[in-house]
């Protein structure tokens, strides 16, 4: 399928879903699912997962726990991207021992985790997760004292660890012994029918934690599925609160969403719920409500489609939090160039920087964007005039050295391969990247001497003073 495809797949996904006339998502009951989830789960054979794809260090642990009379399974991520066959990213573990049980049973553990412990079995450099089971969110903890350790400190059940989990997808646990799924939430259904749906109500779920949204966007665009109906209707309602949720979880999704290589049908999605517009608001406001300004819109999506394709490569690494940064304002950031020189005189290097300040300030604040990034994405954009008219006195060599010129030209490549335009330039540049690659101490330091001078003999004022 192609990013445009994809794209449209997604807008189609967004448009035209009915709400109740109250607004409200309609509740409408998957076949069985919920009825069965409140008898216990559903036990079924792991026939088409190959065991041999079983980690076995985590095969390890849970078996050694179960061996001490504990339950314990393979949970969340691994057992849905093993029953899609796709290569589980990290093994996760749940189990009925506690804390200080695990650790008592793995003399390579870690506990770690203030309101809620986990454990860390180490297998030389790879890392088991295992946590113990959880109450599921309005759940009372039992009367047994042991239950309530601290603070948030709930454990539960094997089914209200299911049911405090996020999508049914992500909710299976597989037994390594017996090589069956356990199925609490109806999950096994939705991954047949390749479907992401909340487990409860998705408008009390989403409500709960929205940055859950961004990880339904995320499944949903990653793997492929179609998201259920009311769960799309309340990730609609639950949007406007994502500006509430913790940031640095937000950012973070976000980021990931760009990494995915498949990040247009992603962005796509995050506009038609209405995320988009919260999270990015200056680019919403770009591309207008419904794409309706194509030449803004078109640029944009070639853009991002770029970026996929340069992720999909592989061969680069991931692009940095600077870039992506910068990649999402590189568009409205040219416009405001635009319109400063309509103004009057083309911005010089400082209007430019104090534009770009302008326009990610807000974002970088309500987003608790790290200072770092934040600076690598204004120089990044700032630093796109270098590569098609650098200033008057201007070090190619220092520049190619930079900090920020791996990110700067990945951008302008992208820009240009978005474009079909420019790739001579990019060429040329490559050439040049190269040799400043090559350049020894004395040449470093000539370039640097000249920069020096230049700036010396600007700055001095009349009393001999450096200005600031
Ligand atoms: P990935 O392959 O991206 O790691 P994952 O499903 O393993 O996907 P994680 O973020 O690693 O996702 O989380 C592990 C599991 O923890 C999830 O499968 C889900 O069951 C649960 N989980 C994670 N985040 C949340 C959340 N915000 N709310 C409820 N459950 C969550
Ligand atoms: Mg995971």
């Amino acid at each position: 399928m192609s990013p445009r495809q994809s794209n449209e797949d997604a807008a189609k996904r967004g448009g035209g879903r009915e709400s109740s006339p109250s607004g409200r998502p309609r509740s409408r009951r998957r076949k069985g699912s919920d009825k069965r989830s409140d008898k216990g789960a559903l036990r079924v054979p792991a026939e088409n997962i190959d065991p041999a794809l079983l980690h076995r260090d985590a095969k390890r642990a849970v078996q050694r726990l179960q061996a001490h009379g504990h339950e314990a399974y393979f949970v969340g991520g691994c057992v849905r991207d093993l029953l899609i066959g796709r290569a589980p990213k990290d093994f996760d573990v749940a189990t009925s021992a506690r804390p200080s049980e695990i650790r008592r049973l793995f003399r390579n553990c870690r506990i770690i985790g203030r309101r809620f412990k986990l454990a860390h079995i180490f297998y030389g450099d790879h890392i088991i997760e295992t946590a113990t089971f959880r109450a599921a969110p309005g759940e009372q903890p039992t009367d047994d004292d042991d239950l309530l350790i601290v603070d948030d400190n709930e454990y539960g059940t094997a089914q209200s660890d299911a049911r405090r989990r996020d999508f049914t997808v992500n909710a299976l646990f597989l037994d390594p012994s017996s090589h069956e799924i356990l199925d609490h939430v109806g999950g096994l259904a939705d991954l047949e029918r390749r479907s992401l749906r909340t487990i409860g109500d998705p408008s009390v779920r989403l409500a709960e934690d929205p940055v859950r949204i961004l990880r339904a966007v995320k499944f949903a665009t990653r793997l492929d599925l179609e998201i259920d109906d009311p769960t799309w209707d309340a990730m609609c309602d639950v949007a406007p609160d994502l500006d509430k949720a913790a940031a640095p979880r937000v950012l973070e999704e976000i980021f990931r969403l760009a990494r995915s290589g498949v990040s247009t049908a992603a962005f796509q999605m995050l506009r038609d719920v209405g995320a988009l517009d919260v999270l990015v608001p200056v680019l919403e406001e770009y591309l207008g409500p419904e794409d309706d300004i194509p030449e803004r819109a078109e640029p944009f999506w070639d853009l991002v489609a770029a970026l996929d394709a340069h992720v999909r490569a592989g061969d680069h690494g991931a692009p940095s939090s600077g870039l992506i940064v910068a990649l999402l304002y590189a568009l409205p950031y040219e416009l405001e160039l635009e319109r400063l020189a309509a103004d009057g005189e083309l911005p010089d290097s400082r209007a430019r920087l104090a534009a770009t300040w302008e326009m990610l300030e807000d974002m970088a604040e309500r987003t608790r964007l790290p200072k770092k990034d934040f600076t690598r994405a204004r120089k990044v954009l700032v630093a796109q005039q270098n590569f098609i008219a650098p200033p008057e006195r201007f070090s190619e060599v220092l520049f190619a050295r930079s900090e920020e010129f791996v990110d700067a030209f990945l951008l302008f490549q992208l820009r240009s391969q978005a474009r079909g335009v420019g790739l001579d330039i990019v060429e040329a540049w490559r050439d040049r990247a190269a040799r400043a690659r090559a350049a020894g101490r004395d040449e470093l330091d000539e370039e640097r001497k000249k920069t020096r001078k230049r700036r010396r003999r600007r700055r001095r004022t009349r009393g001999g003073r450096q200005d600031r």
